[in-house]
This record gives C-alpha cells, structure tokens and sequence, in this order.
C-alpha cells in the first residue's frame, strides 16, 4: 500500500540519453513515471545539476558491470517533493522537500557494517546504475533520501549534494584535516576543490588555493582561501607555496588530476606531509619518485565517493549556513545540451543546476 500526496499522473517529462557518444544524444521526450519499490519514495523533481558524472556515463565510462538500458536518465542529485512512499518507508512522508545521496551503499558489506560505506563493495549510483533525475519522476531508496533544512532552497540543496560530502569525506575522514593543517589545494575553483578549500577552512586549516587563470583564483578568495596560486601564469609555483608556508604544507588535495601540477605540488610538501587524491580527469599517470616519498614518509590516501555520515553532516552544514553552495547558474531541463556544454568548456564557477519544475 502507498502513501501519496497527490495525484501522480503516468507519464512525465524528461531528458533522456539516447545512445552513448556525449550530449548530441540527450533528447526531451516522454516516459511512463516510474513506480517507486516497497523502500523506495518516489520523488517529484525541483532541480538536479549538470555534472561531470553524467559525462562519464554517457561515454559508457561509468557502469562497466552492466550496458545502460536506452533511453538512460542521468541526473545524481536531484532535489524536490515527495509524491509517493513505497509499503516500507517509515522515515519519510509524502510532501517531505528532500534531496538525493548519488552514491547508494549496500548496507551490508564489511565496509557499510563498520561505517565505511563509502567503499561499499556493491556501490550503485542514481543516474548510472539506475534511472536519474533529469525528468519530473525519480524512484529512490527511502535510506538515500534525506530532509532539506529549511533555510535551503531546492537548487541549493542540489547544488551541495555531490560535491560537498566527496570533498567532506576525502579532507576530514580519509586526511584528516585539523587546526594545525597548512593545506594546498589545486583545482581550487573546480566543484570538489573549491568544497575542500571550504571545509578545510572550516575545520581551522590555513589553504592556499591553485588554479589556472586570474578568474579562477579570484573566485577561490570569494570562497575564503587565504593564498592563492594561478599556475597558468606561473607554472612553476613551488616557490610561490613555499614563501607562504617555509615548512611546507602538510596536506596536498588533489581533486582532478595533472601531471605538471602534480609533480609541482611534491615539492611543496612537509615532511611526512599527506596527499589526498579523488580524481584523475586532468591526466591520470603522474611521476612519483621513491626514494622521496619514503625519505620525506609522505602519505598517499586515495578517496571517492561519500559516506552517509558525512553525507548527513554536509546537509546540517549547509543548513546552519557554514558551507555556501556554489550556483553558477539554473537552467530549464530542456536546456540540458547548453549546461553540459558551459560545464565542459570549463566556463562555471560553482553548480550548472537544471530547473525541472518550479517550487
Ligand atoms: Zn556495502
């Protein structure tokens, strides 16, 4: 038996990926809404973002186990209304204003039992493995769902859903960032990077944030960094960090991934300094030399994805106003080509959120 709150009517409007090879597949069109499962909520969406994930899945790089089911929904992060809660949803209620965790954890594997669930064995995540919530249904499991305070509105809560807890559980619970932390973070105004220069200031970290381009770094001050490196203009910026931090910096956040800026950033670091990894869309295959990493006793930590423990405390964050989330723009659903294109000219200082439906 199902709660609703309205009527929902049978089929919806969406953006749907048609065939795999990039945005020239993504089409409007029409679909039968989805029916949520007895631990599923279906959910009538307000926003969800443009995001590099979905790029990956529709080049056929994301889901590896199972070929995507044409037409495919992307869209991780969607943001709205309850309409329906399947038999067995017990913590939520039709008219909830909610938002979607992307990543869905098994909850029983060793890792999900010892509250690691972000290195779930058996990860599956909205819009890749599943249908997304680039249309005005999405069917969800009632434990990926969570309330949006008050104080924020649907395009915001999109907007923290990805980026914020894979920067939160990358700095705080995989690096541990503290007080006495002097952190250089590159890919500063990217989504992850420019939440980890957020957070690693909200847990009492000195950050000094890189980028390539006076615009970049000039966004990086608005969202607090205390130094900032433009390595487009000065590619050789070690000097530039060390004149900040003559003992080096004891934590290198690495959210994307390139080799020149990599191999810079070693030589910044301070002995038995950390180095946390969550992407490699810049370039993947980077030098690494031995004998310093051992003689330095430096620290490699790689990370992906979120917890749900970090997941919750992102959402409280945000709702008591101590993380911003980053809106560069909202765009209707059916404008789903121009925000895909904006994101990868790399032309967006914060989120490219699609408005699905006013509210
Ligand atoms: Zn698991």
């Amino acid at each position: 038996m199902m709660r609703a709150a309205a009527a929902v009517p049978t089929t919806m409007r969406a953006v749907v990926l048609t065939a795999l090879g990039g945005t020239d597949h993504l089409e409007p069109t029409v679909l039968p809404t989805p029916e949520p499962g007895a631990d599923e909520v279906l959910i009538a969406v307000r926003t969800v973002a443009a995001n590099r994930q979905d790029v990956y899945t529709m080049h056929g790089w994301a889901n590896r186990r199972a070929p995507l089911r044409m037409p495919h929904v992307l869209g991780i992060d969607p943001a709205g209304v309850i309409a329906l809660v399947g038999s067995s949803v017990t913590r939520l209620s039709p008219g909830d204003r909610v938002v979607v965790k992307p990543s869905i954890s098994c909850g029983t594997c060793a890792f999900c039992t010892g509250g690691e669930d972000d290195a779930c064995e058996n990860l599956e995540n909205v819009g890749v493995h599943r249908q997304g919530g680039m249309a005005e249904y999405v069917a969800v499991p009632e434990r990926n769902v969570f309330p949006i305070p008050g104080s924020l509105g649907f395009a915001e809560a999109t907007a923290i859903s990805h980026s914020f807890p894979v920067a939160l559980t990358m700095v705080r619970d995989r690096a541990h960032v503290g007080p006495g932390d002097t952190v250089l973070v590159t890919s500063a105004a990217g989504a992850v990077g420019s939440a980890a220069v957020q957070l690693a200031k909200l847990f009492g970290a000195q950050v000094i944030a890189a980028a390539g381009g006076a615009d970049r770094t000039a966004y990086a001050r608005e969202i607090g960094a205390d130094a900032l490196i433009d390595y487009a203009a000065n590619p050789a910026f070690a000097d530039e960090v060390l004149a900040f931090a003559p003992g080096g910096v004891s934590l290198y956040v690495e959210t994307a991934g390139n080799p020149a800026v990599w191999k810079e950033s070693l030589k910044t670091l301070a002995r038995r300094g950390r180095v946390t990894v969550c992407g490699s869309h810049g370039g993947p295959i980077v030098e690494l030399d031995l004998t310093w990493l051992f003689r330095a006793r430096v620290t490699i930590v790689g990370s992906s994805g979120s917890s749900l423990a970090a997941y919750r405390d992102v959402l409280a964050l945000a709702g008591e106003g101590r993380v911003r989330p980053n809106i560069h723009a909202i765009l209707p659903l059916e404008r789903a080509r121009d925000a895909f294109a904006t994101l990868l000219a790399r032309e967006n200082r914060g989120k490219m959120i699609l408005e699905v439906a006013a509210g």
